[in-house]
Protein backbone atom coordinates (compact mmCIF):
# COMPACT_ATOMS: atom_id res chain seq x y z
CA UNK A 1 0.00 0.00 0.00
CA UNK A 2 2.59 2.36 -1.15
CA UNK A 3 2.08 5.13 -3.53
CA UNK A 4 2.77 3.97 -7.18
CA UNK A 5 4.61 5.77 -9.57
CA UNK A 6 4.79 4.14 -12.36
CA UNK A 7 4.93 5.08 -16.04
CA UNK A 8 1.69 3.38 -17.04
CA UNK A 9 -0.02 5.94 -13.85
CA UNK A 10 1.80 8.75 -15.34
CA UNK A 11 0.36 8.21 -18.80
CA UNK A 12 -2.83 7.96 -17.65
CA UNK A 13 -2.51 11.20 -15.93
CA UNK A 14 -1.23 12.43 -18.99
CA UNK A 15 -4.12 11.71 -20.72
CA UNK A 16 -6.88 12.35 -18.09
CA UNK A 17 -5.52 16.41 -18.19
CA UNK A 18 -5.33 16.49 -22.03
CA UNK A 19 -9.06 15.81 -22.31
CA UNK A 20 -10.28 18.04 -19.23
CA UNK A 21 -7.69 21.14 -20.84
CA UNK A 22 -9.50 20.62 -24.29
CA UNK A 23 -7.79 21.64 -27.77
CA UNK A 24 -6.29 24.82 -27.94
CA UNK A 25 -5.30 25.12 -24.23
CA UNK A 26 -1.89 24.14 -22.21
CA UNK A 27 -1.40 20.73 -22.59
CA UNK A 28 0.05 18.45 -20.04
CA UNK A 29 4.08 18.24 -20.28
CA UNK A 30 6.66 15.98 -18.60
CA UNK A 31 6.34 16.31 -14.88
CA UNK A 32 8.74 18.37 -12.91
CA UNK A 33 9.14 18.89 -9.30
CA UNK A 34 6.10 20.27 -7.63
CA UNK A 35 6.36 21.29 -4.27
CA UNK A 36 5.64 18.20 -2.42
CA UNK A 37 4.91 19.88 1.33
CA UNK A 38 2.39 22.17 -0.73
CA UNK A 39 1.12 19.26 -2.08
CA UNK A 40 0.97 17.30 1.28
CA UNK A 41 -0.67 20.25 2.81
CA UNK A 42 -3.36 20.14 -0.29
CA UNK A 43 -3.86 16.31 -0.49
CA UNK A 44 -4.38 16.41 3.10
CA UNK A 45 -7.47 18.54 2.85
CA UNK A 46 -9.30 16.04 0.96
CA UNK A 47 -9.09 13.50 4.02
CA UNK A 48 -12.35 13.70 5.20
CA UNK A 49 -13.81 12.20 8.47
CA UNK A 50 -15.01 8.42 8.68
CA UNK A 51 -18.77 8.43 8.13
CA UNK A 52 -19.97 6.81 10.77
CA UNK A 53 -23.86 5.83 10.69
CA UNK A 54 -24.98 8.21 13.42
CA UNK A 55 -23.25 11.52 11.52
CA UNK A 56 -26.68 11.56 9.27
CA UNK A 57 -28.71 12.25 11.82
CA UNK A 58 -26.76 13.62 14.99
CA UNK A 59 -25.19 16.70 15.13
CA UNK A 60 -23.16 16.21 18.06
CA UNK A 61 -19.46 15.35 17.05
CA UNK A 62 -17.76 17.68 18.79
CA UNK A 63 -14.56 17.19 19.53
CA UNK A 64 -14.30 14.64 17.29
CA UNK A 65 -10.47 13.60 16.27
CA UNK A 66 -9.71 13.84 12.48
CA UNK A 67 -8.66 10.78 11.13
CA UNK A 68 -7.65 8.75 7.73
CA UNK A 69 -9.87 6.24 7.09
CA UNK A 70 -9.18 5.80 3.91
CA UNK A 71 -5.35 4.89 4.93
CA UNK A 72 -4.00 7.88 2.54
CA UNK A 73 -1.77 9.46 5.31
CA UNK A 74 1.19 7.02 4.30
CA UNK A 75 0.65 7.17 0.31
CA UNK A 76 0.69 10.86 1.03
CA UNK A 77 4.11 10.54 3.28
CA UNK A 78 5.37 8.76 0.16
CA UNK A 79 5.25 11.55 -2.51
CA UNK A 80 8.21 11.65 -4.58
CA UNK A 81 9.08 14.93 -5.94
CA UNK A 82 9.41 14.82 -9.98
CA UNK A 83 7.09 12.15 -10.33
CA UNK A 84 3.21 11.92 -10.99
CA UNK A 85 1.68 10.56 -7.94
CA UNK A 86 -1.66 8.36 -8.00
CA UNK A 87 -3.28 8.04 -4.98
CA UNK A 88 -5.58 5.05 -4.51
CA UNK A 89 -7.03 3.11 -1.85
CA UNK A 90 -10.21 5.22 -0.92
CA UNK A 91 -13.40 2.65 -0.85
CA UNK A 92 -16.96 3.88 -0.95
CA UNK A 93 -18.49 5.80 1.98
CA UNK A 94 -20.11 3.77 4.12
CA UNK A 95 -24.33 3.65 4.26
CA UNK A 96 -26.04 5.85 4.75
CA UNK A 97 -24.13 8.77 3.38
CA UNK A 98 -25.28 12.18 2.78
CA UNK A 99 -22.54 11.55 -0.25
CA UNK A 100 -23.96 10.47 -3.68
CA UNK A 101 -20.59 11.69 -5.08
CA UNK A 102 -17.72 10.83 -3.58
CA UNK A 103 -13.79 11.29 -4.08
CA UNK A 104 -12.03 8.04 -4.98
CA UNK A 105 -8.62 9.77 -5.71
CA UNK A 106 -6.11 12.40 -5.95
CA UNK A 107 -3.08 12.67 -7.94
CA UNK A 108 -0.73 15.53 -8.50
CA UNK A 109 0.11 16.21 -12.07
CA UNK A 110 2.07 18.97 -13.70
CA UNK A 111 0.47 21.06 -16.81
CA UNK A 112 2.36 23.18 -18.38
CA UNK A 113 5.07 23.59 -15.72
CA UNK A 114 2.28 24.84 -12.79
CA UNK A 115 1.32 21.61 -10.25
CA UNK A 116 -1.87 20.67 -9.51
CA UNK A 117 -4.05 18.41 -7.63
CA UNK A 118 -6.24 16.22 -9.84
CA UNK A 119 -9.17 15.54 -7.97
CA UNK A 120 -11.10 12.37 -9.03
CA UNK A 121 -15.00 11.63 -8.05
CA UNK A 122 -17.62 8.82 -8.38
CA UNK A 123 -21.27 8.73 -8.09
CA UNK A 124 -22.32 6.09 -6.40
CA UNK A 125 -24.75 4.64 -8.90
CA UNK A 126 -21.54 2.78 -10.81
CA UNK A 127 -20.60 6.11 -12.46
CA UNK A 128 -16.23 5.35 -13.66
CA UNK A 129 -13.85 7.08 -12.12
CA UNK A 130 -13.16 10.73 -13.47
CA UNK A 131 -11.40 14.10 -12.83
CA UNK A 132 -13.69 16.54 -11.54
CA UNK A 133 -11.17 19.21 -11.16
CA UNK A 134 -7.79 20.73 -11.17
CA UNK A 135 -6.17 22.51 -8.49
CA UNK A 136 -3.88 24.93 -8.49
CA UNK A 137 -1.33 23.63 -5.69
CA UNK A 138 0.32 27.26 -5.48
CA UNK A 139 -2.70 29.47 -6.08
CA UNK A 140 -2.01 33.49 -7.13
CA UNK A 141 -3.81 36.61 -7.01
CA UNK A 142 -5.14 37.71 -10.05
CA UNK A 143 -4.38 40.97 -11.01
CA UNK A 144 -7.38 40.63 -13.21
CA UNK A 145 -10.25 38.68 -11.53
CA UNK A 146 -12.50 36.65 -13.34
CA UNK A 147 -16.47 36.56 -12.53
CA UNK A 148 -17.34 32.86 -11.27
CA UNK A 149 -19.86 32.66 -13.95
CA UNK A 150 -21.83 29.45 -14.29
CA UNK A 151 -19.52 26.31 -14.59
CA UNK A 152 -18.98 24.96 -11.45
CA UNK A 153 -16.53 27.09 -8.89
CA UNK A 154 -15.25 24.40 -7.21
CA UNK A 155 -15.57 21.14 -5.52
CA UNK A 156 -16.47 20.52 -1.92
CA UNK A 157 -14.14 17.70 -0.25
CA UNK A 158 -17.06 15.13 -0.87
CA UNK A 159 -16.33 15.32 -4.26
CA UNK A 160 -19.59 17.41 -5.43
CA UNK A 161 -19.45 20.19 -7.23
CA UNK A 162 -20.29 24.07 -5.63
CA UNK A 163 -21.52 27.09 -7.71
CA UNK A 164 -21.97 30.57 -7.62
CA UNK A 165 -25.07 33.16 -6.74
CA UNK A 166 -27.19 32.95 -9.61
CA UNK A 167 -29.47 29.96 -10.71
CA UNK A 168 -29.23 31.10 -13.99
CA UNK A 169 -32.78 32.88 -14.03
CA UNK A 170 -33.87 36.57 -14.11
CA UNK A 171 -36.85 38.54 -13.13
CA UNK A 172 -39.22 37.69 -16.46
CA UNK A 173 -36.51 36.64 -18.22
CA UNK A 174 -35.62 40.13 -19.04
CA UNK A 175 -31.90 39.52 -17.99
CA UNK A 176 -31.69 43.00 -16.06
CA UNK A 177 -32.67 41.79 -12.10
CA UNK A 178 -30.90 38.55 -12.23
CA UNK A 179 -32.08 35.93 -9.78
CA UNK A 180 -29.73 34.92 -6.93
CA UNK A 181 -29.85 31.23 -5.99
CA UNK A 182 -32.18 30.34 -3.36
CA UNK A 183 -30.08 31.49 -0.07
CA UNK A 184 -31.88 29.32 2.93
CA UNK A 185 -31.55 25.91 2.99
CA UNK A 186 -32.34 26.00 6.70
CA UNK A 187 -32.64 23.93 9.64
CA UNK A 188 -36.00 23.20 9.41
CA UNK A 189 -36.67 19.48 8.58
CA UNK A 190 -33.48 19.16 6.59
CA UNK A 191 -32.45 15.71 6.58
CA UNK A 192 -28.77 14.56 5.78
CA UNK A 193 -29.76 11.53 4.99
CA UNK A 194 -31.57 11.33 1.66
CA UNK A 195 -28.68 10.69 -1.28
CA UNK A 196 -28.72 14.20 -2.98
CA UNK A 197 -28.80 15.91 0.01
CA UNK A 198 -26.09 18.85 -0.44
CA UNK A 199 -25.78 18.30 -4.25
CA UNK A 200 -29.23 19.69 -4.43
CA UNK A 201 -28.49 22.58 -2.79
CA UNK A 202 -25.08 23.57 -4.42
CA UNK A 203 -24.93 27.44 -3.99
CA UNK A 204 -25.04 27.47 -0.34
CA UNK A 205 -23.18 26.11 2.99
CA UNK A 206 -23.16 22.52 2.37
CA UNK A 207 -25.25 21.05 5.82
CA UNK A 208 -24.33 17.95 5.68
CA UNK A 209 -20.88 18.03 4.38
CA UNK A 210 -20.85 20.03 7.71
CA UNK A 211 -21.78 17.76 9.92
CA UNK A 212 -19.59 15.23 8.16
CA UNK A 213 -16.73 17.40 9.28
CA UNK A 214 -17.65 18.10 12.76
CA UNK A 215 -17.83 21.74 12.40
CA UNK A 216 -19.38 23.61 14.77
CA UNK A 217 -19.03 27.24 16.27
CA UNK A 218 -15.99 26.27 18.45
CA UNK A 219 -13.33 27.14 16.08
CA UNK A 220 -11.98 28.58 12.48
CA UNK A 221 -14.24 26.37 10.72
CA UNK A 222 -12.11 23.54 8.66
CA UNK A 223 -11.55 23.56 4.96
CA UNK A 224 -14.87 22.47 3.02
CA UNK A 225 -13.72 22.37 -0.35
CA UNK A 226 -11.48 24.44 -2.93
CA UNK A 227 -12.63 27.06 -5.39
CA UNK A 228 -11.00 26.47 -8.85
CA UNK A 229 -8.58 29.21 -8.15
CA UNK A 230 -7.10 26.81 -5.92
CA UNK A 231 -7.73 28.86 -2.74
CA UNK A 232 -9.74 27.09 0.03
CA UNK A 233 -13.08 27.63 0.73
CA UNK A 234 -13.81 26.73 4.70
CA UNK A 235 -16.86 26.68 6.66
CA UNK A 236 -18.79 29.83 8.17
CA UNK A 237 -16.54 30.15 11.43
CA UNK A 238 -13.79 32.46 11.56
CA UNK A 239 -13.36 32.10 15.25
CA UNK A 240 -14.73 30.58 18.13
CA UNK A 241 -18.63 31.56 18.02
CA UNK A 242 -17.94 34.13 15.46
CA UNK A 243 -19.18 33.62 11.75
CA UNK A 244 -17.18 35.48 9.07
CA UNK A 245 -19.34 38.24 7.62
CA UNK A 246 -19.75 39.08 3.81
CA UNK A 247 -18.79 42.57 3.08
CA UNK A 248 -22.15 42.79 0.71
CA UNK A 249 -25.00 44.13 1.86
CA UNK A 250 -28.52 45.32 0.47
CA UNK A 251 -29.63 48.05 -1.08
CA UNK A 252 -32.05 50.46 1.05
CA UNK A 253 -34.45 51.73 -2.00
CA UNK A 254 -37.09 51.85 0.36
CA UNK A 255 -35.47 55.45 1.86
CA UNK A 256 -36.09 58.11 -0.77
CA UNK A 257 -32.72 59.86 -1.05
CA UNK A 258 -30.68 57.07 -0.14
CA UNK A 259 -27.38 56.52 -1.71
CA UNK A 260 -27.91 52.93 -3.27
CA UNK A 261 -32.12 53.25 -3.91
CA UNK A 262 -34.17 54.98 -7.37
CA UNK A 263 -35.89 58.16 -7.04
CA UNK A 264 -39.05 56.11 -6.08
CA UNK A 265 -38.94 54.52 -2.47
CA UNK A 266 -39.90 51.02 -2.85
CA UNK A 267 -39.00 50.82 -6.61
CA UNK A 268 -36.33 48.58 -8.56
CA UNK A 269 -35.56 51.22 -11.32
CA UNK A 270 -32.23 51.84 -11.41
CA UNK A 271 -29.18 49.82 -11.22
CA UNK A 272 -25.89 50.71 -9.13
CA UNK A 273 -23.17 52.19 -11.56
CA UNK A 274 -20.60 49.91 -9.69
CA UNK A 275 -21.62 47.67 -7.04
CA UNK A 276 -18.53 47.78 -5.38
CA UNK A 277 -18.83 51.90 -5.44
CA UNK A 278 -21.96 53.14 -4.55
CA UNK A 279 -20.38 56.60 -4.51
CA UNK A 280 -20.26 56.24 -8.69
CA UNK A 281 -24.30 56.59 -8.63
CA UNK A 282 -27.12 54.75 -10.27
CA UNK A 283 -27.94 54.31 -13.63
CA UNK A 284 -31.75 53.50 -14.97
CA UNK A 285 -32.27 49.75 -15.35
CA UNK A 286 -33.07 48.09 -18.72
CA UNK A 287 -36.85 47.41 -17.18
CA UNK A 288 -38.27 48.01 -14.02
CA UNK A 289 -38.14 45.13 -11.04
CA UNK A 290 -40.53 43.87 -8.91
CA UNK A 291 -41.41 46.24 -5.96
CA UNK A 292 -39.70 45.40 -2.39
CA UNK A 293 -43.44 45.21 -1.52
CA UNK A 294 -43.88 41.90 -3.83
CA UNK A 295 -39.72 40.77 -4.01
CA UNK A 296 -37.69 42.55 -0.33
CA UNK A 297 -34.54 43.12 -1.37
CA UNK A 298 -32.04 39.98 -1.51
CA UNK A 299 -33.55 38.54 -4.31
CA UNK A 300 -31.05 39.47 -6.73
CA UNK A 301 -27.61 40.42 -7.62
CA UNK A 302 -28.56 43.75 -8.36
CA UNK A 303 -29.96 44.26 -5.08
CA UNK A 304 -26.11 44.17 -3.28
CA UNK A 305 -23.66 45.94 -3.33
CA UNK A 306 -19.96 45.65 -1.70
CA UNK A 307 -19.49 48.13 1.71
CA UNK A 308 -15.53 48.18 1.65
CA UNK A 309 -16.49 49.82 5.31
CA UNK A 310 -16.69 46.52 6.64
CA UNK A 311 -13.81 44.89 4.95
CA UNK A 312 -12.34 47.01 8.38
CA UNK A 313 -9.37 44.34 8.86
CA UNK A 314 -11.32 42.44 12.02
CA UNK A 315 -11.03 39.05 12.34
CA UNK A 316 -14.00 38.18 10.64
CA UNK A 317 -14.22 40.36 8.07
CA UNK A 318 -14.14 39.67 4.54
CA UNK A 319 -13.07 40.85 0.71
CA UNK A 320 -15.48 41.38 -1.86
CA UNK A 321 -14.58 37.68 -3.28
CA UNK A 322 -15.74 36.95 0.35
CA UNK A 323 -12.24 35.76 1.63
CA UNK A 324 -9.39 37.31 3.81
CA UNK A 325 -6.18 35.79 4.76
CA UNK A 326 -4.99 35.46 8.21
CA UNK A 327 -3.27 33.09 10.84
CA UNK A 328 -1.79 29.79 9.00
CA UNK A 329 -4.69 29.53 6.79
CA UNK A 330 -3.04 31.89 4.07
CA UNK A 331 -5.96 33.24 2.02
CA UNK A 332 -8.92 31.53 2.18
CA UNK A 333 -12.56 31.88 1.25
CA UNK A 334 -15.62 31.80 3.49
CA UNK A 335 -19.38 30.23 3.43
CA UNK A 336 -21.57 33.17 4.82
CA UNK A 337 -24.04 32.96 6.82
CA UNK A 338 -25.46 34.90 9.56
CA UNK A 339 -27.21 33.62 12.97
CA UNK A 340 -30.41 34.87 13.84
CA UNK A 341 -32.64 36.01 17.70
CA UNK A 342 -33.77 32.81 17.89
CA UNK A 343 -30.22 30.60 16.83
CA UNK A 344 -31.45 29.40 13.31
CA UNK A 345 -29.17 30.45 10.56
CA UNK A 346 -29.41 32.07 7.32
CA UNK A 347 -27.42 31.68 4.16
CA UNK A 348 -25.97 35.22 3.11
CA UNK A 349 -24.61 35.96 -0.24
CA UNK A 350 -22.24 35.63 -1.71
CA UNK A 351 -22.82 32.63 0.12
CA UNK A 352 -19.41 30.55 -1.36
CA UNK A 353 -17.06 33.01 -2.57
CA UNK A 354 -17.99 36.39 -4.35
CA UNK A 355 -19.00 37.04 -7.85
CA UNK A 356 -15.29 36.97 -8.73
CA UNK A 357 -12.04 34.50 -7.89
CA UNK A 358 -9.81 36.11 -6.20
CA UNK A 359 -6.89 33.77 -7.63
CA UNK A 360 -5.76 32.93 -11.41
CA UNK A 361 -7.58 30.22 -12.95
CA UNK A 362 -5.76 27.46 -14.75
CA UNK A 363 -5.57 28.32 -18.58
CA UNK A 364 -8.20 26.19 -20.03
CA UNK A 365 -10.46 26.57 -16.74
CA UNK A 366 -14.30 26.88 -18.16
CA UNK A 367 -13.80 30.38 -16.34
CA UNK A 368 -10.50 31.40 -17.46
CA UNK A 369 -11.34 33.97 -20.38
CA UNK A 370 -15.30 35.08 -18.69
CA UNK A 371 -15.73 38.85 -18.17
CA UNK A 372 -13.13 40.38 -15.48
CA UNK A 373 -13.61 42.65 -12.98
CA UNK A 374 -13.12 46.92 -14.43
CA UNK A 375 -8.98 47.60 -13.45
CA UNK A 376 -8.72 49.90 -10.54
CA UNK A 377 -11.72 48.54 -8.93
CA UNK A 378 -11.98 48.97 -5.04
CA UNK A 379 -12.44 45.30 -3.98
CA UNK A 380 -10.76 45.19 -0.54
CA UNK A 381 -8.70 47.18 2.24
CA UNK A 382 -5.70 44.99 1.89
CA UNK A 383 -2.66 47.14 1.89
CA UNK A 384 -1.93 46.24 -1.71
CA UNK A 385 -5.32 46.74 -2.93
CA UNK A 386 -5.72 50.51 -1.66
CA UNK A 387 -5.75 53.16 -4.42
CA UNK A 388 -3.74 56.48 -3.47
CA UNK A 389 -5.92 59.33 -3.09
CA UNK A 390 -5.31 61.21 -6.43
CA UNK A 391 -8.13 63.00 -8.25
CA UNK A 392 -11.65 61.67 -8.74
CA UNK A 393 -11.81 59.49 -11.97
CA UNK A 394 -15.24 59.18 -14.01
CA UNK A 395 -17.70 56.04 -12.49
CA UNK A 396 -16.32 53.03 -13.65
CA UNK A 397 -18.12 50.68 -16.06
CA UNK A 398 -20.40 48.63 -13.66
CA UNK A 399 -18.57 44.94 -13.83
CA UNK A 400 -19.86 42.24 -16.41
CA UNK A 401 -21.10 38.90 -14.67
CA UNK A 402 -21.46 36.48 -17.38
CA UNK A 403 -24.93 35.16 -17.57
CA UNK A 404 -24.54 32.62 -20.74
CA UNK A 405 -27.80 31.85 -21.63
CA UNK A 406 -29.03 35.48 -21.01
CA UNK A 407 -26.66 35.89 -23.89
CA UNK A 408 -24.76 38.79 -21.68
CA UNK A 409 -21.59 37.45 -21.38
CA UNK A 410 -19.54 40.15 -23.47
ZN1 LIG B 1 -10.68 32.73 8.04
Amino acid sequence: MRSRNSGARGKRALAVAGLLLGAGCAAATAPTAPDVDEAIALLEAWLIPDPAPEVAGTPDHRGRPRHDPFDLADEIASLDAGEFVVLEGIPEPREPTPLAIHVTGTEVLTVGDEPFVAVHVAAAAGEGDRVAGLFPIEPSPSSAPVATGHAPAGLWVSGAPFFNWSDGGSYRGEGAWRTVAPGAVGDDGYSCAGPTADEAAPHVYPECLALYLGDDSGRHSPIYGFAADGYPVHGPWADLELLARSSWRLRDYDTVGSATGCTEGGRRTCVLADPLDPTAGTVPALSPGPTTADVPPGAFFEDFWFDIGLDDGAPHALDAFNGHSHDEFGYHYHITRIQNGDGSFTDVFPYILGPWFRGELRPGDPHAGGPRLPDGAATSRLPEMVEPPDEPSPPAEPPALCVPRLGICD
